[in-house]
């Protein structure tokens, strides 16, 4: 299965595809944690991305997806994959169909899960206390909602527009949440 997770920041894509890995043995690509991880380890790269993240802004496209090329080359992924965090732009959606073309793969499903923008915040105010991530500051919250409005709104509208697009209601507990995620990419049933 591969799988594509889009919503906005805080709306719970990194915890359900962590639970989605675990449920479909394929790994959790999520662009966010390779990053913290570039930054934690203190790379080039890290030391780059780092501000950028901070502010809430998106990190290069020729980063991003040199990243990706690179996390895409390993073995583990020929299985399938849960990508979580990219696309978040045009240009973006344009890389990763270029490069899964050159794999020769296709994803499955480019999944979205809605939750409207007051919960967010509440969520993301909630984090910040409980995480203390350097970009969940006010005001890094407020300029990552409008980038993703921005930005990430037309990827969206992209996948729709090209019938790739399941919308799943990302308001509810865990379980909620994760079941329709399994019942709208029809896995509801494969394991336990
Ligand atoms: P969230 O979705 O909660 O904002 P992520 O962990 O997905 O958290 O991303 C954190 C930050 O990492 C983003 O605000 C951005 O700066 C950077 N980032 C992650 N993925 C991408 C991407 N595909 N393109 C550009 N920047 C990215």
């Amino acid at each position: 299965m591969r799988l594509v997770l889009l919503g906005a920041p805080g709306s719970g894509k990194g915890t359900q595809a962590a639970r989605l890995k675990d449920y479909l043995h394929v790994p959790h690509i999520s662009t966010g944690d390779l990053l913290r991880a570039e930054v934690a380890a203190g790379t080039p790269l890290g030391l780059q991305a780092k501000e950028v993240m901070a502010r809430g802004d998106l990190v290069s496209d020729e980063i991003l997806l040199g990243m990706l090329e690179d996390r895409f080359s390993r073995d583990d992924t020929k299985a399938g994959f849960i990508l979580d965090g990219y696309p978040r732009n045009l240009a973006q959606a344009a890389a990763l169909d270029a490069l899964l073309a050159k794999l020769g793969q296709k994803f499955d499903a480019a999944v979205q899960l809605e939750v409207d923008n007051e919960q967010i915040i509440d969520r993301l105010a909630g984090r910040a206390q409980a995480e203390g991530r350097a970009d969940d500051s006010p005001e890094s919250v407020r300029h990552r909602l409008n980038v993703y409005d921005q930005q990430t709104a037309p990827v969206i509208k992209f996948y729709r527009d090209h019938g790739q697009l399941t919308i799943v209601d990302g308001v509810g507990t865990l379980d909620e949440v994760f079941h329709r995620i399994l019942a709208a990419i029809g896995q509801a049933q494969t394991t336990a």
